[in-house]
């Protein structure tokens, strides 16, 4: 498990600087409440991991499309 976190923190902190996510968050996204999706290659598979920053609160979840692989909401 300790494996995973540590891949779900890199697939994050990926996520952030590909968002520019910052204590202020930059508003680099359209819709400051409506926060913003994208793909990253997930970290601990390669594979397509999927994303979403919430605009308000910048929580990020994370999906990878390979089962059993990381999966996260925070
Ligand atoms: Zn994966």
């Amino acid at each position: 498990m300790k494996e995973t976190m540590e891949y779900t923190f890199a697939a994050i902190a990926l996520i952030q600087e590909k968002t520019k996510a910052k204590p202020e968050f930059e508003p680099n996204l359209n819709d400051e409440k409506k926060g913003c999706t994208g793909e990253i290659e997930c970290p601990k598979c390669g594979g397509v991991l999927h994303y979403s920053v919430a605009g308000g609160n910048h929580h990020i979840w994370g999906t990878c499309e390979t089962k059993d692989c990381l999966r996260w909401m925070m």
